[in-house]
């Protein structure tokens, strides 16, 4: 297995494991619950996504960093459906309800 992508909030790496399965890679996701255990992030059980072949592995990274692009320059804020609060652009959950972006 070939680690591309690792982040403390498990809603991105999902976010970035369902495009990659989009896009016909397989992929497997580790450290998935770990990052509940304990309140202190801990790079090292971090949620992070793996391929199963390093062939895809350049495609993966190619995917993963044409997003991190566009949700770095999507500069509009959303609002939240739960609660109405305004949410910067760069977060995909609610800070105030912790809703996931819909
Ligand atoms: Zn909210």
């Amino acid at each position: 297995m070939y680690e591309v992508f690792r982040h403390w909030d498990t809603s991105t790496v999902g976010l970035v494991n369902g495009l990659l399965q989009d896009a016909g890679v397989r992929t497997v996701l580790r450290n998935w619950d770990a990052c509940n255990i304990t309140e202190i992030p801990i790079p090292a059980i971090y949620p992070n996504v793996c391929v199963l072949r390093k062939e895809d592995s350049d495609r993966a990274k190619d995917i993963i960093s044409a997003f991190l692009k566009s949700s770095a320059t999507t500069g509009e804020p959303w609002i939240c459906h739960e609660c109405g609060e305004q949410v910067e652009s760069n977060f995909l959950e609610c800070w105030q309800c912790s809703t996931v972006k819909g």
